[in-house]
């Protein structure tokens, strides 16, 4: 059998940030990588869909500690096919005309350290999709063969986005969050982008969720995406009472709190049991964690750290999606709707997520 054959152009729509802090601006003039340039290892993906994630805007912005390239193309939920692979590359684990996804992670060196122990997000030589390398908010990426996510074909490619940020970094964090099947898992946030994932990951993996957000429309969401128990903090006069009446006084065997304000954390030192785990998953740029030290040793709290996720977590949380048990709430727009998106969501006028149909 031949292999595929494409029509690459030599250049591509993409959605350009021409400094730290400026308008995101579509393209139609930015260069697509010949496919003779790509270097072992690498493939070109032309994409059909890209997520968009909070962390695009804090990219765009230049807030974070760490900062991003300039210009920069964002985007790192993207899902596309492999157009062309380069040449001398070996033992490719993909192959051309393949669907993938590509994700925070754009590429890690495999060798060091961190990539040695398995823990890939860390890599010292990593490469961030949308922050040091070209993102997928452009028709076209250059990607790695040894770092793309195989998409599974009874996955749809708008369905899959999401799932390779806010579904890997939430599934990540129940996966290492030490509790076993029946055992209680408060979500702060949990009706919102990465929440509502949390709440399906969690139910498939037999855990026992409250769910905190505020207001009917959430508590609606929440309830019929399976969460066993729910505290509308608009409401509630005691969210750490409430979560220990729930589990018998004893309080949740863990929390994953995707919420960006430092309150979130604080509660759950005091709403978490013995020998609980504090996932933190949300990256706000400056807060600072202001838990009790006494209570944290007394109660044997472990706060974890739980960023994005390897290789295997994707493939892992992929596969969950595919099987039909998550599903990623988005609203579908276009790539030249951008700007529009990114002022919305710092509006905070976006419920879930928001996916781009790249045309
Ligand atoms: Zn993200
Ligand atoms: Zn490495």
């Amino acid at each position: 059998m031949s292999e595929p054959t494409f029509d690459i152009p030599k250049i591509q729509k993409a959605a350009v940030v021409a400094k730290a802090g400026s308008t995101v601006q579509v393209r139609n003039d930015q260069p697509v990588k010949s496919p003779a340039d790509l270097a072992p290892g690498e493939c070109l993906v032309k994409l059909h869909f890209t997520g968009v994630c909070h962390t695009d805007l804090h990219a765009a912005l230049g807030d974070w500690p760490v900062k991003p390239m300039i210009p920069l193309i964002g985007g790192h939920e993207g899902v596309g096919t492999i157009v062309a692979i380069g040449k001398n590359t070996s033992h490719s684990p993909v192959k051309l005309g393949q669907r993938v996804g590509i994700k925070w992670v754009a590429d890690s060196c495999l060798n060091c350290e961190q990539c040695r122990k398995g823990h890939e997000q860390n890599c010292y030589n990593v490469k961030l999709s949308g922050y040091t390398v070209d993102g997928t908010f452009s028709q076209y990426v250059v990607s790695y063969v040894n770092s793309v996510t195989p998409i599974p074909d009874n996955l749809e490619s708008a369905a899959a986005a999401s799932i390779l940020c806010a579904g890997v970094t939430v599934y990540r964090a129940l996966k290492y969050s030490e509790t076993s099947p029946g055992e209680w898992i408060v979500l702060p946030g949990a009706g919102g982008g990465l929440g509502h994932m949390a709440i399906q990951y969690a139910k498939y993996m037999g855990r026992r969720v409250i769910a905190i957000d505020g207001g009917e429309e959430k508590r609606k969401l929440c309830e019929e995406l399976g969460a066993d128990a729910w505290i509308d903090y608009t409401v509630s006069q005691d969210i750490v009472a409430d979560v220990k009446k729930i589990t018998d006084g004893r309080g949740a065997h863990a929390a994953v709190v995707t919420t960006a304000s430092s309150s979130g954390y604080v509660q759950a030192v005091d709403y978490l049991r013995e020998n609980g785990h504090l996932m933190a998953v949300g990256l706000p740029g400056d807060a600072k964690l202001d838990a009790s030290i006494f209570f944290t040793v007394f109660k044997g709290i472990t706060i974890h750290g739980s960023y994005v996720g390897n290789r295997q977590d994707a493939v892992e949380a992929i596969d969950i999606a595919a099987s039909g048990a998550v599903k990623c709430h988005y609203q579908l727009k276009k790539l030249s709707d951008i700007e529009q998106v990114y002022n919305d969501i710092t509006n905070g006028k976006v419920a879930g997520r928001i996916v781009l149909e790249v045309v």
